[in-house]
């Protein structure tokens, strides 16, 4: 699955997703600038429709990508001759509770697809990246010849805006995101992080949904808004500028956009992109509400910050160097992106640690030569088992989210 670079973004205007024959047509006219989906899927490869499927909700409700969209792009893959496979790891419920909330499991089966349950993962590696370099993704990725990214256009109340690139962090599934987001309290690396999964996942095509967005406090507890933009590219940074373009977001206030342009990872300047198709400023919503203030997602708990860095650093592991091991190489100093460094070797042992200033990023970890940096779990990381507990937590939301929403 290689990115085909590039840095075109077509776009098309429909109203509505009342008619799929209007709406399949649009998707072609999009698709027609970038080569067609023929361009993108070969006869027999298994395609995996990544949609964004973030929490049990009604189409309608705009949280999740609309199930005629993706039926839409389903057929096209079906005529390029390939195998349409969806999924994605949310982050409240599961697949599967999800994909009939949202409507998408009846798409799915009345087209023939196949329905990716996201349960097991594997390893991928790229020790270019800045700080996921070793991510644990889903195992699909694997499976499928062709990655093709079907996101939400909505804002985001720790990420300002979600969209096209945003969308490859549902390739890690369910709770283990937030592990991450344990990790990374600071929007800077998470985005480094989300960039970095994109480098691993490579999409070729992102198509994304826009007719009707989200505004206000996105992702999930906002405003459905009608903007009428279907948006594609195979160029996901570039796609996303033009996102927030017409939302009136400044993509460099999208910190996505912002470590895209760190990792040289796309278009990330409007003047760099080329739009086929509609033209922008007739499609601008300029009264579109933003997030005013994002937040960092961990502030959610009702608890005062001092108390929520005290927690994180209780249940995340720190790292801790072997002396036996350690060849005083400083790699771990030099490749923490902490400044100064939160980990110094040559302090005296006990002392290599900052604890108060590590972020628990682990690329010392992942750095050093030897592996001489072992990841010491504290006595309540240990006596939480976080993952177990925020798997259950998360079924359980959803279950009472899809609960709600049926009321
Ligand atoms: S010490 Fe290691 S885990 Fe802590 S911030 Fe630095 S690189 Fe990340
Ligand atoms: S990277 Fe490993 S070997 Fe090098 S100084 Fe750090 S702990 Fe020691």
């Amino acid at each position: 699955m290689e990115n085909n670079g590039g840095s075109t973004v077509s776009l098309a205007r429909l109203e509505s997703y009342d008619d799929f024959e209007a709406l399949l047509a649009a998707l072609r006219e999009l698709l027609r600038p970038l080569g067609g989906m023929s361009a993108f899927v070969r006869p027999g490869q298994r395609v995996l429709l990544k949609v964004n499927l973030l929490a049990p909700a009604r189409p309608e409700q705009a949280v999740t990508t609309h199930p005629e969209l993706l039926r839409g792009v389903i057929r096209l893959v079906k005529e390029a001759g390939g195998i349409a496979c969806v999924g994605d790891g949310p982050g409240v419920g599961d697949t599967l509770t999800n994909l009939k909330a949202c409507g998408m499991a009846k798409v799915i089966e009345e087209e023939g697809a196949e329905a990716l349950l996201f349960k097991e993962t594997s390893v991928f590696e790229n020790l270019e990246n800045r700080i996921g370099k070793r991510v644990a993704l889903s195992r699909h990725l694997l499976d499928c010849q062709v990655l093709i990214s079907l996101p939400k256009l909505k804002t985001h109340v720790q990420m300002a805006y979600t969209g096209a690139l945003k969308n490859q962090y549902g390739l890690i599934p369910g709770s283990a995101k937030g592990q991450y987001h344990f990790r990374f309290q600071n929007r800077e690396h998470l985005a480094d992080l989300m960039l970095d999964i994109n480098r691993l996942a490579k999409p070729t095509l992102a198509i994304m949904d826009g007719i009707v967005a989200m505004e206000g406090e996105g992702p999930s507890g906002g405003q459905p808004r009608k903007l009428g933009a279907l948006m594609a590219s195979a160029d996901l940074a570039a796609l996303d500028v033009l996102a927030c373009h017409l939302i009136g977001l400044d993509p460099e206030r999208n910190p996505l956009n912002m470590a895209a342009r760190r990792a040289g990872y796309g278009a990330t300047r409007l003047e760099e992109i080329n739009v086929c198709g509609e033209r922008p400023e007739n499609m601008r919503l300029l009264d579109f509400k933003l997030v005013k203030a994002p937040v960092n997602i961990m502030r959610i708990l009702p608890l005062p910050a001092a108390w929520l860095r005290w927690l994180r650093r209780q249940v995340a592991p720190r790292p801790q160097i072997n002396r036996e091991l350690c060849i005083m190489c400083l790699r771990c100093a030099k490749g923490c992106p902490v400044q100064p460094a939160a980990i110094d070797p040559k302090m005296p042992p006990g002392k290599e640690l900052n604890s108060m200033t590590c972020i628990r990023c682990y690329c010392c970890h992942e750095f050093c030569p030897v592996k001489a940096i072992d990841l010491k779990k504290s006595g309540l990381g240990r006596l939480l088992d976080f993952r177990n507990i925020a798997d259950i937590g998360t079924r359980l939301l959803g279950k009472i989210v899809a609960f709600m929403r049926k009321r």
